[in-house]
């Protein structure tokens, strides 16, 4: 089912008596969530991610602005009528349940014409079970489970009901580096599977690179970006989105634009122009250059001081200084089949123009260009 949000805000009182200013957790969200989607809204922590799933859930209500399931407005329905699965980051499973028990918990509730028979009850448990693949442990309890195993019983737990919304708060933050990966892909498959439209929250922008449909990036509540992964990734519209996605993460210097090139202290990495053809105005700006974006090259234009070569296997990692670097260390990622030896105290790059984003030193906007 598409999700619409308008305006949606809300605002916390503030709690801290010299501050009297609200805390806007939430700040004006307008967007549409397409059917069947896996979104992966991010930022860092407090950015105002939770808040945004409560107000979807209806576990709080907004200060303004309105949510829309598919065409009905359900702002100021209850939760429970919402028809939302929720998961968090903690799991909430009764400790002194079952599995079993605990995921039929949701369908124990119907009341009246909705009510179910114990035996409808019980499939229905077991068909969530198997779809996350814990049928074989129905009669545990969550104590006697890892840590994954009770996720997925949090996970089937909210999809007992074919929920029309699936929100997940930060549900992979508890697990091991391992389990977090697999289960990341479970939760990719389950979705895809099941076709509903989901949600998923978290401030690790790998995880949410890796299976949404669409990222939200998000900063101090407001919505900073909106796209495919790839398409964020490759086009970032300020700053922000640019450091915030990408591992390791792209390398930021100040720099130049004087007589239509860049310039990064005495060296000149590129000729450019505004992206229609007209000449840029000489400027102050901050260059970002992604790892993958330095190519080793004798005559190459950008010249740093070599800290270290770290060769991990697929790639090499050149670790380096200058400067002008933002950076405490910039890192350059080449592939090690164009082994060469690298040594000295000076390493020489050529630099991939696509890989390059120029921002404005006072807005932190990025400037289009088109390189020479
Ligand atoms: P995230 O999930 O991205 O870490 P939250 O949505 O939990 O962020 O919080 C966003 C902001 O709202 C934070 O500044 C937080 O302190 C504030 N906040 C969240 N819940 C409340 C509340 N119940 N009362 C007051 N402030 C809150
Ligand atoms: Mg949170």
């Amino acid at each position: 089912m598409k999700i619409t949000l308008k305006n949606l805000t809300k605002k916390f009182p503030s709690r801290n008596k010299k501050v009297r200013e609200d805390v806007i957790a939430v700040n004006d969200f307008n967007f549409e969530i397409p059917d069947g989607k896996l979104i992966g809204l991010l930022g860092p922590s407090g950015c105002g991610k939770s808040t945004a799933l409560n107000l979807l859930c209806g576990l709080q209500k907004p200060t303004s602005g309105q949510i829309l399931f598919g065409e009905d407005d359900v702002t100021d329905l209850p939760a429970e009528n919402r028809g939302v699965g929720m998961v968090f980051q903690n799991y909430a499973l009764y400790p002194h349940l079952t599995v079993k028990k605990n995921i039929m918990f949701p369908l124990e509730n119907l009341r009246g014409k909705d009510k179910l028979s114990k035996e409808v009850m019980e499939a229905k448990a077991l068909e969530a079970a198997k779809l996350v693949q814990i049928d074989e442990l129905m009669d545990r309890k969550p104590s006697e489970l890892s840590g994954g195993q009770q996720q997925r019983v949090a996970i089937a737990r909210a999809l007992v009901k074919m929920p029309r919304v699936l929100l997940l708060d930060e549900p992979l933050s508890n697990l091991d580096a391992r389990l977090r990966l697999q289960t990341r892909e479970e939760i990719r498959r389950i979705q895809k599977e099941t076709g509903i439209t989901t949600i998923f929250v978290t401030h690790d922008q790998e995880e949410a690179m890796s299976i949404s449909d669409i990222i939200v990036v998000m900063e101090t509540g407001r919505i900073q970006q909106i796209g495919k992964p790839q398409e964020v990734y490759d086009n970032p519209v300020n700053l922000f989105v640019a450091k915030f996605l990408g591992t390791p993460p792209i390398n930021v210097f100040s720099g130049r634009i004087e007589n239509g090139s860049l310039f990064i202290g005495t060296d000149k990495i590129l000729n450019v122009k505004s992206a229609d053809g007209t000449s840029l105005a000489d400027q102050p700006v901050t260059i970002g250059i992604r790892p993958e974006g330095f190519v080793l090259s004798d005559d190459g234009a950008l010249t740093l001081n070599l800290t270290e070569v770290e060769v991990m296997g697929r790639d090499i990692t050149v670790v380096s200084t200058h400067p002008e670097s933002q950076n405490v260390e910039i890192r350059s990622i080449i592939s090690s089949e164009n082994h060469v030896e690298i040594t000295g105290d000076t390493v020489k790059f050529a630099i991939k123009p696509h890989k390059v984003h120029i921002f404005s030193v006072e807005t932190g906007q990025r400037i289009e260009f088109t390189a020479e």
